[in-house]
């Protein structure tokens, strides 16, 4: 047991102990170049994962990707290192997780649009895509119309399920669309056959296929002429000029040409 003071005395070092927690709590800083962060010494990146090939865990539990090693060369620039956060894509979008500065940036593979431009700020695109339609292999389906009193799989918040959702009203398609909450979610799904096909960003696609040959194939391509951009909080001026500069700058060194080849395969568009 312990005695009176004893116990005063260790009372006393707790409350030390939870004061100089509270003193050495970071609330971020300045880089030297005038970067505001929150968290010192760190480049924080909101991402949704997974998203291969621009973010997804590798065999030892590490995020890399295409947009990995673009973020890092900003972290580089600015002399800190980038650190990942995931979350769910539509904090990532509706600019709340920017806002509450949960990040610093966002890169997602996200598309720039003129409604996410309302609540975020965008980089210069670093990235072209479509959208494409994926089946199981050895399914004769080519065209949305085919789909006719199926289901067809989405991906929830993204620029896909928007563009089919559209494209199934415009046209009364009787499709019936159903959305998943992630990207692995989505291909297990069209994987077990619970969805007669699927549409995201073809890239992802491409990568699947990699990563899992034979299995689907890209049925249809939907030239949406989407461009992919980094995202920081609305007026984060110094950071998006940091983030800038860096993609001039690997364009011209040939880093992001190097970069695209290791992630992408194929010769960059943008
Ligand atoms: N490019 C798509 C979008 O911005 C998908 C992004 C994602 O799922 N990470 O909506």
């Amino acid at each position: 047991m312990l005695g009176r003071t004893r116990k005063v005395a260790v009372l006393a070092a707790a409350v030390t102990l939870a004061l100089a927690g509270c003193a050495k709590e970071d609330t971020g800083g300045t880089t030297a170049s005038g970067v505001p962060l929150i968290k010192t010494g760190s480049l924080t990146t909101c991402t949704h994962l997974p998203y291969a090939p621009f973010q997804s865990k590798d065999a030892a539990g590490k995020v890399v990707g295409f947009d990995v090693a673009l973020i890092d060369l900003v972290a580089t620039k600015l002399g800190v290192t980038q650190a990942i956060v995931d979350t769910p894509f539509e904090g990532i979008k509706s600019g709340t997780d920017l806002e509450s500065g949960k990040c610093d940036i966002a890169a997602a593979g996200m598309t720039i649009t003129d409604e996410r431009k309302k609540v975020l700020d965008f980089s210069d695109p670093y990235f072209d895509a479509t959208q494409a339609l994926a089946v199981v292999t050895g399914k004769e389906v080519k065209t949305l119309e085919q789909l006719a009193g199926k289901r067809l799989g989405v991906q929830g918040g993204t620029t896909g399920e928007d563009y089919i959702k559209t494209q199934v009203a415009e046209k009364k398609l009787d499709v019936e669309v159903v959305s998943y909450k992630d990207l692995a979610a989505l291909q297990q799904a069209l994987s077990t056959n619970q969805v007669e096909a699927a549409v995201n960003d073809l890239p992802v696609w491409n990568e699947y296929i990699k990563a899992n040959p034979g299995k689907v194939a890209v049925a249809a391509g939907f030239d949406t002429g989407e461009q992919y951009g980094f995202a920081v909080k609305k007026g984060n001026a110094a950071l998006l000029k940091a983030v800038n500069e860096a993609l001039a700058a690997a364009k011209s060194d040939g880093t992001y040409e190097k970069l695209y080849a290791t992630w992408i395969g194929d010769k960059p568009t943008v």
